[in-house]
């Protein structure tokens, strides 16, 4: 293809482990073929630094390596057994706080799929570094374990005004915030209370909230309704990884890791192992992925170039072996070569988008430092076999002298004392909630409480239960007036 005079662009490359060699050197000769100034950065993370004995799985001259160029195409990344618990993908991509995951999904010419006929083309767009992927978790006892799930206003508004800025950036008319406010009314319920007020902003993107278990069942019957759908972690984990299936699989899913200074463009899926070095895989997720590193960093027409030549050899039925209906299938690198050939051409049916680059400027979320919050009681988990009638009673004498009351023991998130008549199936771990008689609870108060009721029950944590004005920062359990 005749040279397209851009700009240079340096970009670190990890080619990654199993697979990722193949896929990326595809990507890599195909975005080198359309004749751009790119200067490639080679780094390793990793098997390969794994094994050199770097605990984090990446070497400091790669972690120099992405500061400088600030844009990254990486291969997928292996934690091997033995070396840690931590995946150096995750912690690439909280090093560098890419809030934001895009994950497109459309269909594909010659892919066959029972969705072929149903004109799909959605993005779905997941927080990133929030969530239970902080993985804090603990065993409050031996049969019993919880994990912290953790959502900040501010990771809130950063992924729902990205969100927006991306369906601008491509035109696309609808979002979708998915959510489980319905049950988890602070976490969740977080993301939908900030996407309501952001989306007033947006008055030219249609806004709808929708419960993310019905979402998964709209996306399964009819996901032609959506265009752009945004959601926390843990959601948009699972529903990425079901979109997906509804278009080819995870050959044909790209992604990428935005944050406000660095991108890191990477496919779905893993590294394959069983298929590394066969030259059989499909390299269509990095190579997308690839198209969603150039528009980023301005290169629209390359990236363009790029998803027509794609399209036009899969119009041609170049297919690869996963997607290959009888058998058989071509070599990655005969796929590659004819994606190379194909640079310049149109296809027949399917379209690539106009797009354009987000506007990253947009993405500054509102902090506003909260005023007037009291601590008015706490909640302490005691881990007993004793009856709860017996609990209440030791705790009811822990207060006594002190400016506290038990309020009400729940087991489960449903209240059992002082009795209101609904009797669950309980566990030995016990949420007693005391609250001041006086309206604030100093930590006085609640270091005497709790030294004297150590003597008798064993507790394992303790929660502040703080308010501002009329507002509860902590949810009623289930028969709490
Ligand atoms: P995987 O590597 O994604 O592979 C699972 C299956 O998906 C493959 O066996 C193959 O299915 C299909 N597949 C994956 N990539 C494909 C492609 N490009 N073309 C065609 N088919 C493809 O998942 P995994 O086996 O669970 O994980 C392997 C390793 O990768 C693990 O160490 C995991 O931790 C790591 N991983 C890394 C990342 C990342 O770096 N971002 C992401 C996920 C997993 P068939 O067997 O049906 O042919």
């Amino acid at each position: 293809m005749t040279h397209l005079n851009s700009m240079t662009h340096t970009i670190s490359l990890i080619y990654g482990d199993g697979i990722g060699r193949e896929v990326i050197t595809a990507t890599r000769r195909i975005i080198d073929a359309i004749g751009l100034n790119i200067i490639w950065e080679e780094c390793i993370a990793g098997c390969e630094a794994f094994h050199k004995g770097i605990a984090t799985g990446i070497p400091q001259e790669t972690l120099d390596s992405i500061n400088r160029n600030k844009t990254v195409l990486k291969g997928p990344l292996e934690t091997p057994i033995g070396f840690g618990e931590k995946s150096a993908n995750v912690t690439l991509r909280k090093c560098f706080e890419t809030f934001a995951n895009i994950r497109p999904v459309r269909n594909f010419p010659n892919v066959n799929t029972p969705y072929s006929d149903v004109p799909i083309d959605f993005v779905l767009i997941r927080e990133n570094v929030e969530d239970l992927y902080a993985g804090i978790e603990y065993m409050t006892n031996a049969e019993t374990a919880e994990g912290l799930k953790l959502i900040t206003r501010e990771g809130c508004e950063k992924i729902i005004r990205f969100a927006y800025e991306f369906a601008r950036s491509e035109g696309r008319k609808t979002l979708h915030c998915a959510t489980k406010a319905n049950i988890l009314k602070l976490t969740e319920g977080m993301m939908k209370h900030v996407f309501e007020n952001v989306s007033k902003e947006y008055p030219d993107i249609e806004s709808h909230h929708i419960i993310v278990d019905n979402c998964a069942h709209q996306l399964v019957r009819s996901p032609e309704k959506f265009d752009c759908l945004v959601m926390t972690n843990m959601n948009g984990d699972i529903l990425s990884d079901l979109a997906s299936g509804l278009v080819g699989g995870l050959g044909f899913a790209p992604g990428a890791n935005i944050g406000s200074d660095i991108a890191i463009f990477e496919a779905v899926h893993g590294s394959a192992p069983k298929y590394a070095g066969k030259n059989m895989i499909n390299p269509t997720a990095v190579l997308l992925s690839g198209t969603m590193m150039l528009r980023h960093i301005g290169e629209i027409h390359a990236a363009t170039a790029l998803e027509n030549a794609l399209f036009v050899t899969l119009e041609e039925g170049y297919l690869t072996r996963d997607v290959f209906q009888s058998g058989g299938g071509v070599t990655t690198s005969d796929f590659t070569d004819r994606i190379i050939n194909n640079l310049g051409k149109s296809p027949v049916g399917a379209i690539a988008r106009t797009y354009k680059t987000i506007d990253m400027r947009q993405i500054k979320p509102s902090i506003t430092i909260p005023k007037d919050v009291t601590c008015t009681g706490i909640d302490v988990f005691i881990d007993s076999r004793l009856p709860v009638t017996e609990i209440g009673g030791i705790l009811e004498r822990a207060c006594l002298g002190l400016p506290m009351h038990l309020s009400m023991i729940a087991n489960r998130g449903i209240k059992v004392y002082p009795d209101v008549g609904m009797k669950p199936a309980c566990n030995s771990s016990w949420q007693c909630r005391l609250l001041s008689l006086e309206g604030t609870l100093s930590d006085a108060f609640i270091l005497q409480f709790l030294s004297g009721l150590s003597a008798t029950l064993p507790w394992s944590t303790i929660k502040k239960l703080f308010v501002q004005g009329n507002t509860l920062f902590y949810t009623k359990v289930q028969g709490e007036a």
